[in-house]
């Protein structure tokens, strides 16, 4: 390929063949750094802007090897589990080289376009052929502002189309700015009031809330994602209004809702971060039910998973 473009991205993951993350065959990149934190998300390991170690103790052996290869003392191994000292920790990478079973895993990759461009042409006759594409995932793909525009700019170039998996708390003058060059936007509804909005994740809603409506505004196709958390946002009020919001929306295509599920916690625990301690009780589909009633009567199509 002939570019010039020398932006680097950092990147966390690469899914190829994906197909729950906008329509067809489509490869996600996944992009690190997020400034919310929400106890629910599924991918905390996006959530530093920077590459971290990550200890996965479900596939971990505990065989000790990576404690031996430590050269800075930084791993402790008994039969009761792992300790990392991350204040001692260099990012060396021994442990993660040595591990037999994958459990220690180094978390972030600096990829420049042309090396992620090559990723993604690999597997262009697929989304030629599904009506697939790109889709940019996180943490927070808007976060890296350059490195995205560059990588929407490469893809259309190239006639592969593109997706932008988003929380939308992005400033705004840069989110207008990226929303021409991408096909469909799929974007988070998490709460409804801006209290507890702030209290769960960290952040208001009112700018999130704010993109949303430019975005329809400006005509964008979207995907609305709606992670469904058992005694956060299942309640009757939430329901209608996740329901009215959508209903609102002229360009929404259709609605995911996203059934919670505890990946997160083995993760938290395995980067080194306190766990919120958050319990969320399974309160049954009845939510599930009425918002996919309510979402059906307004001619929307609704995915429970995606
Ligand atoms: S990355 Fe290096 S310094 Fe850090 S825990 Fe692993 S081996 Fe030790
Ligand atoms: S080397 Fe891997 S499997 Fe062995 S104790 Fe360390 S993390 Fe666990």
């Amino acid at each position: 390929m002939n570019t010039t473009d020398i932006t680097t991205g950092t990147i966390f993951n690469i899914k190829r063949y994906a197909i729950h993350d906008g329509p067809g065959i489509r490869t996600t990149i996944f992009l690190k750094g997020c400034l919310m934190a929400c106890p629910w998300c599924h991918n905390p390991e996006g959530i530093e802007s920077e590459p971290e170690l990550l200890h996965r103790a479900s596939l971990c052996i505990l065989c000790g090897d990576c404690a031996r290869a430590c050269p800075e003392d930084a791993i402790q191994a008994d039969p009761q589990g792992l300790k990392i000292d991350r204040e001692r920790c260099t990012m060396c990478l021994k442990c993660v080289e040595i591990c037999p079973s994958g459990a220690m895993q180094h978390v972030g990759n600096k990829m420049s376009v042309d090396e992620l461009m090559q990723v993604i042409l690999r597997d262009r006759m697929f989304y030629e052929e599904s009506g697939g594409g790109v889709t940019f995932s996180g943490g927070e793909p808007f976060l890296q502002p350059k490195f995205l525009n560059s990588m929407l700019d490469e893809c259309k170039k190239q006639g592969i189309r593109t997706a932008v998996d988003t929380s939308c708390f992005v400033e705004t003058p840069i989110f207008l700015q990226l929303l021409p060059k991408i096909d469909l936007v799929l974007f988070d509804l998490k709460l409804l009031d801006e209290k507890p909005h702030q209290r769960y994740t960290g952040v208001s809603n009112k700018l999130i809330n704010d993109n949303i409506t430019e975005m329809d505004r400006a005509g964008t196709m979207s995907i609305m994602r709606i992670p469904l958390i058992p005694g956060i946002n299942d309640d009757k009020r939430h329901v209608l209004g996740f329901a009215r919001i959508a209903a609102t929306m002229i360009f929404l295509e259709e609605v995911h809702i996203l059934p919670y599920h505890d990946m997160y916690r083995e993760k938290v625990a395995g980067l080194g971060k306190l766990d919120t301690k958050l319990e969320f009780k399974n309160s049954g589909n009845d939510a599930l039910n009425q918002l996919i009633e309510l979402l059906e009567a307004e001619d929307i199509k609704v995915v429970v998973g995606g």
